[in-house]
């Protein structure tokens, strides 16, 4: 079994119909089996050929205990964090409606990697309601009909990049669940990196940028693309390769594509590529044209790569072609301060993909962003420094009660991913959470990585 999808979305746009049609038949086995909760049903899902483990999160309506939409919560964050993507269902007759909003809200809080699905688009009726979901700002949606079967062809090619990222699942989780806590934190020591596994890597960047000649000089020129390699979708083309004696797979959308000689209109796929790329990579190199640096295009991309909790290295191209060497480098740091804050502390180098000029600089800056993502720190260590943050700058508290600090841990890597405990976490500012962000950066010397922090009530 390759990758986790949980279907998640507000009751009754059809998440068992489409969970009953991707199980099949499976189904009537799965429900019976023994330890399968109630609320979460788990089956195995197919597509074609493709084959994943599908949650459906749509039993919790019977829930009659609590408030139904704090069990929907419960249920979708639980459902999001067994998840390695989360396809988000709306239904396209009803229209975008406040719950939607909210299940919307959810996903990005919990970081959650999301495909945007508009159900129920069979027929007229359905198409308004799709382009109504771009609102959402999750990306484009794909209009589904899961009781005629219809879209799946779509929600396939959707999910390949995970089919692809995940193949190797036995090998190795995405996410790193922190378990043992015994040894300390020492950002320098040296990170045992396995040379032999791929770092997948994303080159991302507006059209002529350099993507392709960046990597064709990185994994030599003699190897020209001529196509997509065998098993490897139309849409999402890799490649792997030995750099330096680190083993890369290399993503890469249009660049590559211009070259296969496969028609298509490049301009109108570039954002929903660039997406498919971010979510298949664990480092984004954004590629700059240093004569057009810093372009709306470029500047949501790598907003995208942050928000998804991707490592990101910005790359500055086409060094050769500058003159005022010292002055640019001015002007491209104080633009990217200002223009990514997001993204503070991530590497910024500059290379000449024509020449290979800087490209030993790019490896360098993606080895290290690559390490930082995937750092962890010791709790030990972690209350030790909440307790020196606490003490120096006690959160304030709005409504005059104190707001206590109990306890931190480290959830997770790739990104890493913070989870504080405090007695009222509904009143902590949001200047408080970046503010504890910031120090974890400084003190945990993590620049440039996205860093996750959660707040959560009780011990
Ligand atoms: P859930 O609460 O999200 O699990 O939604 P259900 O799967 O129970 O579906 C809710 C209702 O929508 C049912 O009456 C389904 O028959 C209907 N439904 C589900 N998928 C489709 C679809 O693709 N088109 C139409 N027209 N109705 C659908
Ligand atoms: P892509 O669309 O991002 O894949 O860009 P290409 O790799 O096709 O490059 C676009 C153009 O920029 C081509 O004419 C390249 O020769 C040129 N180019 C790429 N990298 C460099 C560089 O480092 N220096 C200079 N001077 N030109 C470059």
């Amino acid at each position: 079994m390759s990758f986790t999808l949980a279907i998640v979305g507000r009751p009754n746009v059809g998440k068992s119909t489409l969970f009953n049609r991707l199980v099949g038949r499976r189904l009537a086995l799965v429900d019976d089996q023994p330890g399968v909760t109630r609320d979460l049903r788990e089956g195995a899902g197919r597509i074609g050929a493709m084959k994943f483990t599908v949650i459906d999160t749509a039993g919790l309506e019977m829930a009659k205990d609590e408030s139904l939409q704090g069990r929907m919560r419960a249920l979708t964050e639980r459902a999001v964090a067994m998840a390695d993507v989360c396809l988000f269902l709306v239904d396209a007759r009803a229209g975008v409606t406040p719950a939607d909003e909210y299940f919307a809200e959810i996903l990005r809080k919990a970081n959650a990697r999301v495909i945007l699905a508009a159900n129920k688009a069979e027929g007229r009726a359905g198409e308004a309601g799709v382009y109504d979901a771009y609102a959402l700002g999750l990306g484009e949606p794909i209009a589904l009909s899961a009781e005629h079967g219809e879209g799946l062809g779509d929600l396939h090619r959707a999910l390949e990049p995970f089919a692809l990222e995940f193949a190797d699942r036995a090998v190795e989780p995405e996410t790193e669940i922190i378990l043992d806590d015994e040894e300390d934190f020492d950002p320098d020591a040296q990170v045992s990196r396995d040379p032999k596994k791929p770092i997948q890597i994303a080159v991302v960047g507006r059209p002529n940028a350099g993507k392709s000649t960046l990597i064709n000089k990185i994994i030599g020129e003699d190897r020209l693309l001529t196509g997509p390699e065998a098993g490897i979708t139309r849409d999402s083309i890799s490649v792997n390769t030995d750099w330096n004696g680190q083993a890369f797979r290399i993503f890469d959308t249009a660049g590559m594509r211009k070259k296969a000689k496969v028609q298509e209109k490049l301009e109108k796929l570039s954002v929903a590529d660039g997406l498919r790329a971010v979510k298949f990579a664990e480092v984004v190199v954004v590629l700059l044209d240093v004569q057009v640096p810093f372009e709306q295009q470029d500047l949501r991309i790598a907003d995208l790569a942050e928000r998804e909790g991707r490592a990101v290295v910005i790359a500055v191209n086409k060094w050769d072609l500058e003159d005022e060497k010292q002055e640019k480098l001015r002007s491209l740091r104080e633009q990217f301060e200002r223009l990514l804050p997001q993204l503070r502390g991530a590497p910024m180098v500059y290379v000449s993909a024509m020449t290979g000029k800087g490209l030993d600089k790019l490896q360098e800056a993606i080895l290290s962003a690559h390490d930082v993502w995937n750092r962890r720190v010791p709790t030990s260590q972690l209350n030790r420094w909440l307790a020196d943050q606490v003490a120096a700058h006690p959160p304030p508290a709005p409504s005059g009660r104190r707001i206590r600090m109990r306890y931190m841990t480290q959830a997770k890597t790739r990104p890493p991913t913070f989870v504080v405990f405090t007695s009222i976490p509904d009143e902590v500012p949001k200047s408080y959470n970046r503010f504890l962000v910031n120090g974890l950066r400084r003190d945990f010397d993590m620049p440039g990585t996205p860093i996750r922090l959660f707040l959560r009530g009780g011990k």
